[in-house]
């Protein structure tokens, strides 16, 4: 069995569609192929919900028929059979008579997932009366019936893999499957989601619960590259990675792949491959268990959004059972530390869930002064470096150049430097890299 993911502009048109219907049916054996929303969908879904906490109704339901009005046309023009024009435009309805309801509902966080859940709902199903159309049998697996997320909203694989394999053996005589990436349930059986991106992280999920022999993550780029493309220029596709390097990629802000998405195909090693649906003959990056050990540096990554706390204790700041009595303040906030330093009367940590930070902060001021600096991003620089490599960080830290560095990280992993700035120089920085550490042009 495989997994092919396609993201939202492998189906931004019905044109896309069709070709992703090629795509699927080129791939010989059982697969599950995992949709995303239709490009655009999610965010506009996302503004509806705005509105709608807003009770800005007139805003919302302007909205809601500007994107009803975008899926009548993509109907007309992926479905041209009587039949399955009429059904691609019965969902259609159905669907935007949901997203009407909301209308009227009291707004509430369930109302909002609700909301966001139609996207996939709607790209599923018009792509399955699609292949319906073309003659391609396939079944779809409503992924509510299998994607679930417990109490601390993690994937509760023990039910996923239960879930999916009941489904899977009703229909065993089938080669196809379509299912919605990105949503799914929560502990309290409501439509909940895996956060923006989360697609990526269905497939992974569904692969490790079918044991797939192959992930395949198709987009709108010829694989994971150097640098992000969206900034810097000259970047290039890694046609290799390590399961550790793409991981650390993905959490540290390399969009192609959401940030959790590595880790249920790296605990079942299965192969991620990630391809270009405008490309596909292109080569792409191939994830798996191994690594380039003539690779230094393999890419680079940025991660917004990130604060910056301090801790300055003038009692023995590192004494033990210092570092647990702060770091329990952030478990009790349920927030996550990306980086830490630490001096003999200081601490340093990043943190990116900005929730808790007055509490997290009164909190600590009970061990010393406090200092929170908004406004950083994390550059996290991936490659092969063993201990005995001297030198890398030295690369690094001169290709920085006269750029202000408030933290370093080295050490705590034999793949990773992350370095912490000011977020107004990341676009120079990851510039600056590219130049001086892969060598590319300005
Ligand atoms: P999809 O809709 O298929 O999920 P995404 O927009 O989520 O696609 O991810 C693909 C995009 O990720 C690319 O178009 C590219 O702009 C961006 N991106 C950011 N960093 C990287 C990187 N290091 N390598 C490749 N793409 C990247
Ligand atoms: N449609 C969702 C989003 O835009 C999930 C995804 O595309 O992976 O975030
Ligand atoms: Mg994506």
């Amino acid at each position: 069995m495989k997994v092919l993911k396609f993201g939202g502009t492998s189906l931004g048109s019905p044109e896309r569609m069709h070709t992703v219907a090629d795509l699927i049916t080129q791939e010989r054996g059982k697969k599950i192929v995992v949709l995303s929303a239709v490009s655009g969908t999610t965010n506009t879904l996302v503004n509806i919900a705005a509105a709608l906490s807003k009770k800005n109704h007139i805003e919302a339901d302007a909205i809601i028929n500007q994107l009803y009005e975008v899926y009548q046309a993509y109907c007309v023009n992926l479905l041209h059979k009587t039949n399955p024009l009429k059904k691609g435009k019965e969902i259609v309805e159905a669907h935007f008579t949901v997203l009407r309801s909301m209308v009227g509902a009291e707004y509430s966080a369930d109302v909002e997932k609700e909301i966001l859940a139609q996207g996939e709902l709607l790209s599923t199903k018009l792509f399955v009366t699609y292949l319906e159309q073309e003659g391609i049998n396939s079944t779809l697996l409503p992924a509510l019936e299998f994607m679930r997320i417990d109490e601390e909203n993690e994937p509760d694989e023990a039910y996923i893999r239960e879930h999916l394999h009941q489904l899977l053996k009703q229909n065993s005589d089938q080669d196809l499957f379509i299912t919605q990436g990105y949503i799914c349930l929560n502990s309290q059986n409501r439509v909940d989601n895996l956060q923006r991106g989360g697609s990526d992280y269905t497939a992974s999920l569904v692969g490790e619960a079918v044991d797939a022999s192959e992930i395949q993550i198709w987009t709108d780029i010829d694989g994971m590259h150097n640098n992000d493309p969206r900034i810097v220029k000259h970047t290039y596709p890694i046609p290799k990675l390590s399961f550790d390097e793409a991981a650390e990629l993905a959490y540290f802000g390399a969009k192609i792949l959401h940030p959790s998405s590595i880790r249920p195909a790296q605990h079942a090693n299965i192969p991620v491959r990630l391809l270009n649906t405008m490309k596909p003959e292109a080569a792409g990056t191939l994830i798996t268990a191994d690594i380039e050990p003539e690779r230094e540096f393999t890419a680079v990554a940025a991660k917004d959004g990130i604060t910056a706390i301090k801790v300055k204790s003038s009692r023995m700041l590192l004494a033990y059972g210092f570092l647990r009595k702060v770091f329990e303040i952030f478990e009790n906030y349920r927030t996550p530390i990306d980086l830490i330093t630490t001096s003999e009367v200081a601490v340093s940590l990043t943190i990116d869930n900005q929730a808790h930070i007055s509490e997290i902060k009164d909190e600590l001021e009970d061990f010393g002064e406090v200092e929170v600096h908004t406004d950083h991003s994390i550059i996290c620089i991936v490659g092969n470096m063993p201990f005995s490599k001297v030198g890398m960080l030295k690369k690094v830290l001169d290709a920085m150049g006269d750029i202000p560095i408030r933290m370093v990280s080295y050490g705590g992993s034999k793949f990773n430097i992350s370095l912490l700035i000011d977020s107004q120089f990341k676009a120079e920085t990851l510039t600056r890299l590219n130049e001086k550490i892969f060598g590319q042009a300005r």
